[in-house]
């Protein structure tokens, strides 16, 4: 398998890789507008984890417009474009990380915390600084702030 290195700690595949392509027997190669997006997400996922300076285990990110689109995707969704990515920070719970996110100087577009799933942070350029919540799982509601408290 090939590896593209976009930034010193993330490869194109980690934000490629996707358990359903791969039970399709799809492909999920990024249009070149998307591959675009993907390297300023790689970039930004560099700051994340320089935050931290542990690692990050990404679970989620591209998902190609066929893969999107079997998954029920909506098609203009931030991981449709490549500006999102679903993950795990080494040794962090996910909802320490997501505060830890929240109350530095970065910034992004969306950042949700799922319960019991991933930390979800998207750099869509409208950069709107959200910070959400989903504690019901995937499609259920999202609420503002990370704890039921509104912060
Ligand atoms: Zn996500």
């Amino acid at each position: 398998m090939t590896e593209t290195r976009l930034t010193p700690h993330f490869l194109l595949e980690e934000f490629t890789l996707s358990s359903k392509a791969l039970s399709m027997g799809v492909k999920n190669t990024p249009t070149q507008e998307h591959l675009q997006n993907i390297q300023a997400l790689a970039e930004q996922m560099e700051k994340v984890r320089a935050l931290f300076d542990q690692r990050i285990e990404i679970t989620s990110g591209y998902r190609n417009p066929v893969v999107n689109a079997a998954v029920g995707g909506v098609p203009n969704s931030a991981h449709a474009l490549g500006h999102a990515a679903d993950f795990h920070v080494a040794e962090q719970t996910d909802l320490n990380a997501a505060k830890r996110i929240r109350d530095s100087g970065l910034k992004w577009d969306q950042l949700i915390y799922e319960k019991n799933r991933c930390v979800h942070i998207s750099f869509a350029p409208a950069m709107r600084q959200m910070v959400m919540r989903q504690p019901g799982g995937p499609g259920s509601p999202v609420h503002k702030g990370l704890e039921p408290s509104g912060k």
